[in-house]
C-alpha cells in the first residue's frame, strides 16, 4: 500500500522535505491539464514554460529514484481533470493515503478540499515550504487595523526575519529608499545584455498545437528563455547580483522603448513555480552585497528586498485574507471593454505599444509598465475589472492568480476601494514622460489635453477624476488633484471630457 503525492505545476520545490529520506513508499504525480490551460487564454510562452519546468522537475525526481506518474497533455490516460486523474491513480496503484501541498490558488484549494471529502482513504495537506509567511499570517497581523498598509507589514517582516537590521534598527538608518528608486534611464549607464537560457521546447510546442490549445502572444525564439530548473534559477540570480543589482533600485521605475528588462531580475517565473525560494534569493543577494558589494548602495539592495519580503508576501497574504469575495469587487463600477489593441499592440500611443509588445513578445513587462501604462490606461478608460484580470492572468509568464489578482484588481484598478492602494494609480502623460523616452517620438503631444493630437492620457485623467468624484474626492491623497480639478473652468472641463469620451468610445482609433 502506497501514498500518492500530488505536485501541482507551480509546486516545483526540489528542496521540499517530501524529498528527504526513503522514497520507496511514495508515488508522485504531475499532470499537464486542459483544466489549467483553458481557464483563461494564456500566453504561449507561459504554457510552454510551465510544462517545460514540470518536465524538468519530473526528470529530476526520477533521477533521484522517486516513482512518478507524469501525464503530458496528450497522454492516453489523461482525463484533463485533476480530480479524475487522481481517482484513476488511487485505484490503479491501490493507494492508501493521498497527500498534497497547499495550493496557492483558491479555485484549486476548493477543488482539492472537496475531493478529499469524497475519499475513503486518509488524506493530508502539507505546506509548500516556499513562502516566509503562512496563508493567514497577514490577516492576523492586520486584525482590527483600519488600513492594511504594506509598509507596516514590510517593517515587521524585516524585524521578524532579521533582514537588513542592526540592533533592531533598519540598516543604513532608513526603512525605505523608495524616493531614490525613481530615476529615468538616460542611457548613461549601459544595461548588461539580458541572460537567456536555451531551453529546447519544440516537442511541447507541437503537443500544444496538436491539442488545439488556444493561446495568446508570440513565440519568435527557438528556445524558452527564462529559467526552468534550480540550477538555471541560481545562474540567473548570480547574474542579477553581479550585473544588475548595482542599478536595480535606481531604475526600478524607468521605461525605455529599446529596453525590455533594464535592471530587473526576471526571477518571477522561477519563483512562482517555486523552483527557487524567496529566502534563497534574499540570502544570496545579501551575502553577495556584504562580500563584494562595497560599490553597491544600500538603496539598490533594500529596493529589491522590499519587492520580495514586502510586496510579494503582502500580496499573497491579502489574497488569502480577502478571497473569494475579492475576485468580484468592482468599487468604481467600471463596465467598458478592453480595447482590441491589448492583443495586438496596434496603437499609435508609443507607451502602450511598447508595453504591450514586450508582453506579447516576451510574456514580460516590468512592474511600472504593468501599473502605469497598461493598468493606468485600463483604469482611466474604466474597463470592467474582470476583463482586466483575464488579460493580466493570461499575458505574463509569471502570472498566477494569488499574485496577479491583488496586483491587478487591487493595486492597479482600485476595484477593492482602497484595501491595497491608498489612492488609485492613475496619471496623465506627464508622469509617463518623466519616467521614459516614450513620448519623444509619439504621434501624440504629451503637453496637449484637447485636439486630435493631444496625448489621450491627459484628457482621460481629468475625465476619470470628474466621473469618479463621489467615490474618490474624499481620499486624503487625492485632495490636491481635486482642488486643481475644481479650479478648472466649465468650458475647459467640457472640452476635456468631450475628448475623453471620444477616446473611451473608440480607443482602438487612438
Ligand atoms: P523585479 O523587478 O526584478 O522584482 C523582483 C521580484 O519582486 C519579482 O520577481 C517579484 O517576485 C517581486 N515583486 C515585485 N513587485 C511585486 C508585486 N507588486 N507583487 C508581488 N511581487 C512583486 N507579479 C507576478 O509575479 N505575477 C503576476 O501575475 C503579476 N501581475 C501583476 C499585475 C499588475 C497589474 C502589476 C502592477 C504587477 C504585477 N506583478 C506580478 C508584480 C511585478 O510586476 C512582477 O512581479 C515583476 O514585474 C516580475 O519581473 P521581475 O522578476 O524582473 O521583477
Ligand atoms: Fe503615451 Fe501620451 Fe507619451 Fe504618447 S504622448 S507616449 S500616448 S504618454
Amino acid at each position: 500500500m502506497k501514498t500518492l503525492r500530488l505536485i501541482l505545476g507551480d509546486q516545483l520545490n526540489s528542496k521540499h522535505s517530501w524529498f528527504k529520506g526513503d522514497q520507496s513508499n511514495f508515488v508522485y504525480c504531475l499532470f499537464e491539464m486542459r483544466q489549467e490551460t483553458d481557464n483563461v487564454k494564456h500566453h504561449i510562452q507561459k504554457v510552454v514554460g510551465f510544462f517545460a519546468a514540470m518536465q524538468e522537475f519530473s526528470d529530476h525526481l526520477q533521477s533521484q529514484g522517486c516513482e512518478l506518474v507524469y501525464y503530458t497533455l496528450d497522454h492516453k490516460d489523461n482525463t484533463q481533470s485533476l480530480t479524475e486523474n487522481l481517482k484513476q491513480l488511487i485505484e490503479k496503484h491501490t493507494i492508501s493515503t493521498f497527500e498534497f501541498q497547499e495550493p496557492d490558488e483558491y479555485r484549486l484549494d476548493q477543488q482539492l478540499l472537496e475531493f478529499c471529502k469524497t475519499l475513503s482513504i486518509h488524506s493530508e495537506c502539507f505546506s509548500t515550504e516556499h513562502f516566509y509567511t503562512k496563508r493567514q499570517d497577514l490577516g492576523t497581523f492586520f486584525k482590527d487595523k483600519k488600513q492594511w498598509l504594506m509598509e507596516n507589514f514590510y517593517r515587521d517582516m524585516r524585524k521578524k526575519h532579521d533582514v537588513l537590521m542592526v540592533a533592531n534598527q533598519p540598516e543604513g538608518g532608513k526603512w525605505n529608499y523608495d524616493k531614490s528608486n525613481r530615476n529615468k534611464w538616460k542611457e548613461k549607464e549601459s544595461i548588461p545584455e539580458f541572460k537567456t537560457f536555451k531551453n529546447e521546447v519544440s516537442n511541447i510546442k507541437r503537443t500544444i498545437a496538436s491539442q488545439n490549445i488556444e493561446t495568446i502572444g508570440h513565440f519568435n525564439t527557438e528556445y524558452f528563455e527564462y529559467p526552468i530548473n534550480r540550477s538555471q534559477a541560481l545562474e540567473q540570480l548570480k547574474y542579477f547580483c553581479e550585473h544588475l543589482l548595482i542599478h536595480f533600485g535606481d531604475y526600478q521605475d524607468a521605461m525605455h522603448t529599446e529596453q525590455v528588462y533594464l535592471f530587473h531580475s526576471r526571477l518571477s517565473f522561477a519563483m512562482n513555480c517555486k523552483i527557487i525560494s524567496p529566502k534563497a534569493i534574499i540570502t544570496t543577494v545579501l551575502n553577495y552585497w556584504r562580500k563584494h558589494g562595497e560599490h553597491i548602495n544600500i538603496s539598490q539592495v533594500e529596493g529589491f528586498i522590499r519587492q520580495i519580503i514586502g510586496w510579494r508576501e503582502y500580496m499573497r497574504g491579502m489574497y488569502w485574507a480577502l478571497m473569494p469575495e475579492y475576485k468580484s469587487l468592482n468599487y468604481l463600477e467600471n463596465k467598458n471593454n478592453l480595447p482590441a489593441f491589448f492583443w495586438t499592440g496596434d496603437t499609435k500611443m508609443i507607451c502602450l505599444k511598447s508595453a504591450i509588445n514586450n508582453s506579447l513578445d516576451k510574456g514580460y513587462a516590468h512592474h511600472i509598465q504593468r501599473l502605469m501604462i497598461t493598468g493606468n490606461f485600463a483604469l482611466l478608460t474604466q474597463i470592467n475589472p474582470d476583463q482586466v484580470d483575464a488579460w493580466y492572468l493570461g499575458i505574463y509568464v509569471d502570472a498566477v492568480e494569488w499574485v496577479q489578482l491583488p496586483n491587478t484588481r487591487g493595486m492597479s484598478q482600485f476595484a477593492d476601494g482602497g484595501k491595497i492602494a491608498t489612492k488609485p494609480y492613475v496619471s496623465s502623460g506627464s508622469y509617463i514622460n518623466k519616467m521614459s523616452n516614450y513620448c519623444d517620438d509619439c504621434y501624440y503631444n504629451k503637453k496637449e489635453k484637447i485636439g486630435d493630437k493631444a496625448c489621450p492620457f491627459n484628457s482621460l485623467y481629468w475625465n476619470f477624476l470628474d466621473d469618479k468624484r463621489e467615490k474618490l474626492s474624499s481620499i486624503f491623497r487625492m485632495k490636491m488633484m481635486y482642488s486643481l480639478l475644481n479650479k478648472m473652468s466649465a468650458e475647459d472641463l467640457y472640452n476635456i471630457k468631450t475628448r475623453a469620451k471620444d477616446i473611451i468610445k473608440n480607443p482602438d482609433f487612438f
